[in-house]
C-alpha cells in the first residue's frame, strides 16, 4: 500500500514537471553580452520568448536605455509576465572607445634642417572621437633624427606618430638684384652697378661671395648679360641674370656743341695741377671758379692763367653764413677773391659764380631773398655770373668716377651751352679720373670745347630765395 502511494506521488511529480516544462516559457537572448563602440548605433540583437507549446514573442517589454554617446555599462532587461511572476533576462551592453586618437603634424612629416640647426617645433594638433583637448597630453620625445609624439585618451588608446628630420642644406642662395633688369644705357657711358644682395637659408649673407661675370661693352649698341652666381659651403650654387641694352643716345637738336668744361672751389694741391695737365694733353680750355683759401697756391691760379683757361671768381671765403648775412658782405668777399686773382695772374676777372650757384636755398637762412638783390647788383657793378646746367653730383651723391662720368655725359646736348659743374677741391680724385674719358666721349661725339668769357651766352638759374 505504502509502496503504491510512492509510485502515485512519483507520477503526479512527474506529470507537473512533465507541465511545467511544456508550458513554461524561456526568454532567450541572442548576445546577453555586447561591446560597442561609442558613437556607433546600437540594435537590439533579438531575442526568443517561447515555451514548448506556445510563442511568446509580443508580450516581451524591453525596459532600459543605451545611451551610445557616453562610455558606460548599460543593462536592457527583457521581461514579461507569466502566471504570478515576471520572467526577466539582462542583457549587458558596454559602449566603449576603442578608437585612437589621430595626431595631425603641423608642417611635414619629414622636414628639412639646416646641419647644426634645432628644427623649430610647427606644431600638431590632436583629435579624438570622444576625448577633447588632448593636445596638452601630447608626449614629444626628440631623438637624433626623429621627433616621436605620443598621445593616449582616456580610454588608453594610444596613438604615436614621428618626423623625421634630415640635417641638409638642399636649398642654393637668393640672390636679389638692385636696380633695373632688363637695364638700359646708353651707348659710350659707363655701366655702373646698382649692386645685389644674397642670402641662404642656412648660412646668412653670402652677398661678399658672389662672383660677377659680364659681356658688356657700352662702346657697342647690343644686348649683353651679367651673370651673377654663388655657392655655399655645401656646394649650392645660383645665379641669376642681368640684361644690359646698350642703345644709341637720342639726338636732339642741332646746336654747335660746345662743352664749357667749369671747377669750382680749387686750387688744391692734388687734383688742380692734375687737372690742368689732362687739359693741357687734350688741347681743352676750361673754367676755373675758384676760391682764395690759400695763398699758397697763388702759382696754381697763374697756371690756369698762363695755360688759356679762364680764372673766374667764385667766392673768397666760400662761407655761406658770412658771404649771405649781408650784401655788404657779399660784395666785399668778391672783390677780396677779385683782388686776389688779379695779384695772382695780373688779371681782373669779372665772371663769378655765386657760393651755391643763384638758385641756392642756403642763403635764406642768413638773409632771406639776398639772391634777388645780388643777382641783379652784381650786373649792375659790371659782373656777368653763370651757373650751370649739366652737374656732376661730385659734390653730391656721385661717389665713383663712373658716376661722375655718367652724370656728365647724359647731360650734355648738342642743342645747348653745356656748361658743366665739377670741383677741384682737394682730393676730389672721381672727378680727376673722370675727366679724361668725358673730354673723349666729347670729341668722339661731335662736341668742342670751350672755357667761359664775357661773350659766352650765359646759363642761368631761377633765383630760390
Ligand atoms: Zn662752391
Amino acid at each position: 500500500m505504502k509502496k503504491k502511494i510512492i509510485i502515485l506521488i512519483s507520477i503526479i511529480i512527474t506529470l507537473i514537471i512533465g507541465l511545467v516544462i511544456i508550458f513554461t516559457p524561456h526568454i532567450k537572448i541572442k548576445e546577453e553580452n555586447v561591446t560597442i563602440n561609442i558613437n556607433s548605433e546600437y540594435h537590439d540583437s533579438g531575442y526568443t520568448a517561447r515555451s514548448l507549446v506556445k510563442d511568446y514573442h509580443d508580450k516581451v517589454k524591453i525596459k532600459g536605455d543605451v545611451d551610445t554617446s557616453k562610455i558606460g555599462t548599460y543593462k536592457v532587461k527583457y521581461q514579461m509576465p507569466f502566471l504570478f511572476f515576471t520572467l526577466t533576462k539582462t542583457k549587458t551592453i558596454n559602449v566603449s572607445d576603442t578608437e585612437k586618437p589621430v595626431i595631425t603634424l603641423k608642417g611635414k612629416e619629414q622636414v628639412s634642417v639646416c646641419p647644426g640647426k634645432q628644427y623649430e617645433e610647427e606644431g600638431y594638433t590632436v583629435t579624438d572621437n570622444y576625448d577633447q583637448d588632448l593636445n596638452d597630453k601630447v608626449e614629444r620625445t626628440v631623438k637624433e633624427n626623429q621627433i616621436i609624439y605620443k598621445v593616449k585618451d582616456q580610454s588608453g588608446n594610444t596613438t604615436s606618430i614621428t618626423r623625421d628630420i634630415i640635417y641638409e642644406d638642399k636649398e642654393g642662395p637668393k640672390i636679389e638684384l638692385k636696380g633695373y633688369n632688363p637695364m638700359t644705357i646708353y651707348k659710350s657711358s659707363k655701366y655702373t652697378e646698382p649692386g645685389y644682395s644674397a642670402t641662404d637659408g642656412c648660412e646668412g649673407d653670402l652677398t661678399t661671395k658672389v662672383e660677377i661675370s659680364s659681356n658688356v661693352d657700352s662702346n657697342t649698341t647690343g644686348t649683353y648679360e651679367i651673370t651673377y652666381k654663388v655657392s655655399d659651403s655645401v656646394g649650392n650654387v645660383s645665379s641669376v641674370t642681368r640684361t644690359v641694352k646698350v642703345v644709341n643716345r637720342p639726338v636732339n637738336g642741332n646746336g654747335n656743341g660746345v662743352i664749357y668744361l667749369t671747377f669750382d672751389d680749387g686750387p688744391s694741391s692734388t687734383i688742380t695741377p692734375k687737372i690742368l695737365d689732362i687739359l693741357k694733353e687734350e688741347g681743352v680750355k676750361a673754367t676755373f671758379f675758384v676760391t682764395g683759401k690759400s695763398s699758397s697756391l697763388d702759382y696754381l691760379l697763374a697756371r690756369e692763367s698762363n695755360e688759356g683757361h679762364t680764372v673766374a671768381l667764385h667766392s673768397n671765403t666760400h662761407d655761406y653764413s658770412y658771404v649771405y648775412s649781408s650784401s655788404q658782405n657779399y660784395f666785399n668777399d668778391l672783390y677780396a677773391i677779385q683782388n686776389h686773382v688779379k695779384n695772382a695772374t695780373g688779371v681782373t676777372s669779372n665772371i663769378i659764380r655765386f657760393p651755391g650757384g643763384s638758385s641756392n636755398t642756403v642763403s635764406r637762412q642768413y638773409s632771406k631773398g639776398i639772391m634777388t638783390y645780388l643777382t641783379n647788383e652784381v650786373i649792375n657793378k659790371g659782373f656777368i655770373y653763370f651757373d650751370w646746367n649739366v652737374d656732376s653730383d661730385d659734390a653730391g651723391s656721385a661717389k665713383t668716377s663712373d658716376q661722375v662720368y655718367n652724370n656728365v655725359i647724359n647731360g650734355l646736348s648738342h642743342s645747348k651751352t653745356n656748361v658743366v659743374l665739377m670741383h677741384d677741391f682737394e682730393n676730389n680724385y672721381k672727378t680727376l679720373n673722370a675727366l679724361r674719358d668725358i673730354i673723349q666721349y666729347g670729341k668722339n661725339n661731335g662736341y668742342t670745347f670751350s672755357n667761359i668769357t664775357s661773350s659766352t651766352p650765359p646759363v642761368r638759374h631761377g633765383v630760390a630765395n
